[in-house]
């Protein structure tokens, strides 16, 4: 049988682009389609325009702490478009890197949508044509939901995508969930200026997070004057005008200038034809892949967020080069899913890595749990009632540190290194061993002594 390409990849999103680099290193024919622009999600409409917004939004608290330095700013003014246009000049530098490298390592770009029609052959819809590959890999990523459940007036929302391109920054907002990207999106828009208002079903958010961070943060947005309004959801969105009038199941009603949904995001399978070729999906349209990320047909592969496991961008580039060893190299490679570090960029930051408390004793560990609650050096001036939190959950029994979990300004650039011990194995008397490097915060970490408590699995 002939072949044009040994791998078609579907998607030119961080986990395509890798997989499709990687494998054309080893000498295999590779093409990548992609009907938008490279990068994908992260580089166009997710991590780095988001954390652009969240160092923007950061400018407002940090002029306010400078005044106990001595500093006196000048009246503040924030131009919403010229952040925007600035956003925008980077992220179309950043897709313009990747779509060269791409061409660089001899991948071919093909820029147009691609279906599959059976095992081996896709279908490229602007053109017309056919193609062939011995291994087809569908890294087509995910979308925000719109899916709101029963509410008229829903298609007034906007959600992720749509925010980044706002033609003005609205005066007051009401964001709906209470994952990463409502909590991320409650804090830029507050600290940019806008009176915000989160919406969550649940009664804390961030469910699945330590409860200690998720008290923290919790209490530092409230304290801000963001609006946390709790079990409740929309019933109804009115819009009058410029107004949207929002109704909660409990019959409130939020009035604001703009509604976003950050309520998940949905593997884009839709139109793809994975039933035509075979291709076994789950309730949510997600593709379902074994621990090599092989479909249930046999030469067909899926990594990153269509495969609704881990939705986050290392996570797509771990199991892009997991498929690449594993199909090319001949060296099978399942997808390491343990200890993914991970962070809320919120303000501020949560950074979180391992177990959390909960998760260790539905686990059977007997923990000992560490926690450092303190005020950070730089708010004994600048006079911010803003407190930091280190947890560290260690096996009582091996004295491995399960988990750790941060709330405080760089929690994210702390995190990422803790991963580093937590994959050796590190034990708490590692941690202990180790010095302090001083003044910083993160120094917490190796000199919590005193164990805060201890608990049994029976108490999870
Ligand atoms: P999440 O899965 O994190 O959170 C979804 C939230 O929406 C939950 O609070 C959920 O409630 C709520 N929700 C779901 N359906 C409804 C509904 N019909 N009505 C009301 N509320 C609803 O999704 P996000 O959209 O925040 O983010 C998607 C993914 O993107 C994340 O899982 C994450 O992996 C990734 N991401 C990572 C970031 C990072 O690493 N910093 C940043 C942004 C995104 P409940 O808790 O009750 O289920």
């Amino acid at each position: 049988m002939t072949f044009d390409y040994d791998l078609f990849v579907i998607g030119g999103g961080s986990g395509g682009v890798r997989a499709s680099r990687m494998a054309a290193a080893q000498g295999a024919h590779v093409a990548v389609a992609e009907e938008y622009g490279f990068g994908g999600t992260c580089v166009i409409r997710g991590c780095i325009p988001k954390k652009l917004f969240v160092y923007a939004s950061h400018f407002g608290e940090d002029f306010e702490d400078a005044f106990g330095f001595g500093w006196t700013v000048p009246t503040r003014k924030f131009d919403w478009t010229t952040l925007v246009a600035n956003k925008d000049k980077e992220i179309a530098r950043l897709e313009d890197l990747y779509r060269q490298n791409v061409t660089r390592s001899g991948v071919e770009i093909i820029m147009e949508r691609a279906e599959i029609v059976d095992a081996q052959t896709i279908h490229l819809t602007r053109s017309n044509r056919r193609v062939r590959a011995r291994y087809i890999l569908i890294a087509t990523g995910s979308r925000p939901s719109r899916n709101l459940g029963d509410c008229p007036g829903a298609e007034h929302v906007i959600t992720s995508n749509e925010a980044f391109h706002l033609p003005k920054l609205p005066r007051r907002i009401v964001v709906a969930g209470g994952g990463y990207i409502a909590v991320e999106f409650a804090n830029i828009f507050h600290g940019l200026g806008c009176e915000t208002t989160l919406v969550y079903r649940g009664d804390k958010i961030l469910r699945g997070f330590d409860e200690h961070m998720r008290d923290c943060l919790s209490e530092a947005m409230h304290n801000k004057g963001i609006r946390i309004v709790t079990r409740r959801t929309f019933r109804r969105i009115d819009k009058r005008g410029d107004e949207f009038f929002v109704f909660t199941d409990h019959d409130e009603i939020l009035e604001t200038d703009c509604v976003m949904a950050a309520i998940g995001r949905i593997p884009n399978t839709d139109g793809l034809g994975l039933e035509r070729a075979g291709v076994a999906v789950g309730a949510r349209g997600e593709v379902i892949v074994d621990e090599c990320s092989r479909t249930n047909v046999e030469n067909i592969y899926a990594i990153g967020d269509v495969t609704d496991r881990l939705q986050l961008t290392p996570v797509a580039i771990h199991e892009a080069m997991a498929f690449v060893r594993t199909v090319f190299e001949k060296k099978r490679t399942p997808v390491d899913h343990e200890l993914v570090p991970t962070a809320v960029f919120s303000q501020p930051e949560i950074g979180t890595v391992g177990l959390t408390e909960a998760a260790a004793l539905q686990k059977g560990h007997r923990i000992d749990v560490y926690l450092s609650k303190f005020r950070p050096l730089k708010h004994t001036l600048s006079g911010r009632e803003e407190r930091s939190l280190f947890k560290l959950i260690v096996d009582a029994d091996t004295d491995r540190v399960l988990g750790c979990h941060i709330f405080g300004r760089d929690a994210a650039e702390i995190i990422q290194v803790v991963a580093v011990a937590l994959k050796m194995g590190a034990t708490k008397a590692d941690f202990d061993a180790t010095l302090a490097l001083h003044p910083s915060a993160a120094e917490e970490l190796v000199t919590m002594r005193s164990k805060s408590y201890s608990k049994d699995p029976g108490q999870a």
